[in-house]
């Protein structure tokens, strides 16, 4: 058998034009335009290339849009600062800090002090807690994606075997929540495997979805998994650069040999990494239909 691609990128878009449509509306109808802020400390290149990503999606599709870049040497309390200002702009229905942060501040702190309402991360605890129980505002904008494409995908989730590798507060740990939820697009069993699993490859033969996030190089090769299985490979792992000096990416699964014995798999890249922005982008449009009690 070889899989069927889940084609993060062309289902990205399809939810993008249907965002688009959707932030016209809010603009005609009730003279909302959803606003989104980014925050970014320092120069780190992946993050400067993940913040202009977000600031171009937000322009394409009719997002207003407010960018700092902060100095390295910003301190905590100049950040602190200015998330509170920001929590009180009403331009502003998301506030993004790109992560990571430089070490000498404080993430925890940093991202308690955005507000709930405007956390369109979903990092926040009140919002970790609400979706915990099932009542989300936002849900954080990589596993939402994951599960999109579970569902665009038309992957029958109700009852399925579920094993995520990897426990992130980001990725692993939101994702297996999601699916163990009793609601449509989840009611599965839900196993997490993590460094100390003791027999990783026991539970993910068992899988009927496979999600990966474990940051580690085709750590997933084609005898842990059954034929038939459905696999979301979440990695992003940097393996050299071409002679252009462009970056080689590879997933966590060994994508050529498992290809032969999936029903499905994302590639890497243009698997997740597409969806993570446009949920990021959805998040918004909610916030700010919150804020104006349209949702
Ligand atoms: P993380 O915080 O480093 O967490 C990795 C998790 O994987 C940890 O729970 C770790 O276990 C587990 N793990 C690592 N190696 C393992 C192994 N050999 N066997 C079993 N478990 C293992 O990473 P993350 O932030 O979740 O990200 C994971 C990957 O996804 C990275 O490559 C990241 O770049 C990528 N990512 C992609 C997107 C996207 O939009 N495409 C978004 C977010 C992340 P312990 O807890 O025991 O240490």
């Amino acid at each position: 058998m070889t899989a069927q691609l889940i084609k993060g990128a062309e289902v990205a878009a399809h939810i993008r034009e249907e965002l688009k449509k959707g932030i016209a509306e809010l603009k005609a109808k009730h003279n909302v335009v959803p606003g989104l802020v980014t925050v970014l400390v320092g120069a780190d290149p992946a993050s400067q290339v993940y913040v202009g990503a977000k600031e171009k999606t937000s322009k394409e599709l009719g997002i207003y849009s407010e960018r700092y870049d902060l100095p390295e040497q910003t301190t905590q309390k100049e950040l602190i600062a200015l998330i509170d200002k920001l929590n009180k702009n009403p331009k502003i229905h998301g506030i993004l800090v790109q992560l990571p942060l430089p070490k000498h501040l404080n993430e925890g702190e940093v991202l308690y002090t955005i507000d709930p309402k405007k956390d369109v991360d979903g990092f926040h605890p009140v919002n970790v807690g609400k979706l915990m129980i099932g009542e989300p505002d936002y849900v954080p904008c990589t596993p939402a994606g994951i599960q999109q494409l579970l569902i665009r995908s038309g992957t029958k989730i109700e009852g399925a075997e579920v094993v995520v590798v990897g426990r992130s507060n980001i990725v692993g740990k939101p994702i297996a929540n999601i699916l163990l939820q009793k609601r449509d697009g989840a009611n599965a069993t839900v196993t997490v495997c993590h460094t100390r699993t003791r027999d990783m490859a026991f539970h993910t033969r068992r899988a009927d979805i496979l999600i990966v996030a474990a940051g580690k190089p085709k750590a997933i090769t084609a005898d842990m998994v059954k034929e038939g299985v459905v696999v979301i490979d979440v990695g992003v792992n940097e393996i050299g650069k071409t002679a252009e000096g462009k970056r080689i990416l590879c997933g966590d699964v060994d994508f050529d040999a498992v290809k032969e014995k999936a029903k499905a798999i994302t590639p890497v890249p243009g698997g997740v990494g597409p969806m993570t922005i446009t949920m990021l982008m959805m998040n918004t449009v909610r916030a700010a239909k919150l804020a104006a009690g349209i949702a």
